[in-house]
């Protein structure tokens, strides 16, 4: 099984987006997030002969930034990049890495801006804190084989020259039209990647998103305030739709007072009883740790087992420091099904519980 991490320069992919929709023919195009890391993974599985299950996606990371000081006529479209990267986060599991960009009171878009305004943002930080994460990542023995970058900026070259260097391989996914010369070239003469560029422009029609997020109506009858929130989640014909808060409070209720989340589907609404909810915070001991490959499993009180990754590991715990016996809580990221372990996320000292 081979491990790759995602490391995605959402500003390149952002800048880029028109192009895509102008090779498709289309006003807009917009990237289904869900779907790329499992495209990505099956291009890989493809070039390495395993297929798309011989390849385990272990992270996507997506840097970015936001504005902050803008107009506030802007202040709706910045609540719904706000809301994009929210659903990222946790409805796709991306560990996102968001900077602000000081607008100093003008408009966002530039065609809103007055023509005579010399005013350029300046994004900060997103290069570099792409490359400290994917070298951070490159330099540990065991969190990834591959390291897969989204990206077409020639100033990431010596990046991946030295996560080469540090023994992982790279590939590279881009877009003809906005990527360097020298990560396309397929000599590889700048000794940037293992495997041929593997081109948005051939899978549109696979990363295209066709349920973007979508303005609804809370009818829960007790909401509290404006009932409108955003979300990609397509009711049925009918079907009563809630806001996060809502869903929360009926699980908190149905639970005896209890603090319990109903989970990321609609489709647990109302939540099972008994069962923990996908993003429930759990508490338990680390039971198993496989030290050369990096992984262990968590044993909760009610013995269920959670699988989890040494990069899930947060708040000060280091792997190689972790003991067997440890008690930890962590973030339910799947259920176990069919005898199959769960998988945890955030796992971090009980201390940080009282948050
Ligand atoms: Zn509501």
């Amino acid at each position: 099984m081979y491990k790759i991490m995602i490391f995605i320069d959402g500003t390149w992919l952002y800048r880029t987006l028109p192009r895509l929709a102008e090779s498709c023919g289309k006003q807009e195009f917009k990237v289904d997030y869900g779907i790329l890391p499992k495209v990505i993974a099956r291009e890989l599985g493809e070039y390495l002969g395993v297929g798309a299950l011989g390849v385990d996606v272990v992270r996507n990371h997506l840097f970015a930034s936001l504005p902050t000081n803008y107009d506030p006529q802007d202040a709706q479209l910045i609540t719904r990049q706000e809301e994009f990267y929210r659903l990222l986060k946790e409805d796709y599991h991306y560990q996102t890495e968001i900077f602000a960009i000081d607008f100093r009171g003008r408009r966002v878009r530039h065609g809103d801006r007055n023509p005579e305004d010399t005013f350029q943002p300046r994004e900060k930080c997103v290069d570099i804190a792409l490359a400290s994460q994917l070298l951070f990542y490159a330099a540990l023995p065991s969190a990834m084989d591959i390291a897969v970058v989204v990206l077409g900026d020639r100033d990431f070259i010596p990046m991946l020259n030295t996560a080469r260097r540090l023994g992982k391989r790279v590939a590279i996914v881009s877009v003809r039209s906005s990527c360097a010369q020298e990560l396309a070239e397929p000599h590889d003469q700048a000794g940037v990647k293992d495997f041929g560029v593997i081109w948005m422009d051939d899978l549109l029609d696979e990363l295209e998103l066709r349920y973007e997020p979508q303005e609804l109506e809370c009818q829960s009858p007790d909401h509290q305030g404006d009932r409108h929130f955003w979300t990609t989640y397509r009711p049925r014909r009918g079907e009563p739709v809630y806001c996060d808060a809502c869903r929360q409070a009926y699980a908190e209720r149905r639970n005896g007072g209890q603090q319990q989340d109903a989970g990321e589907d609609y489709e647990d609404y109302p939540p099972q009883e008994g069962m923990p909810g996908l993003g429930e915070t759990l508490g338990g001991v680390v039971d198993f740790k496989k030290e050369d490959k990096g992984y262990g499993f968590i044993t909760t009180d009610d013995g269920v087992s959670f699988f989890f990754h040494l990069t899930d590991l947060e708040g000060g715990l280091a792997f190689e420091n972790l003991d067997e016996g440890q008690e930890v809580i962590f973030e339910v990221k799947a259920l176990p099904k069919g005898g199959k372990a769960g998988a945890a996320q955030r796992v971090r000292p009980p201390e940080e519980a009282a948050e």
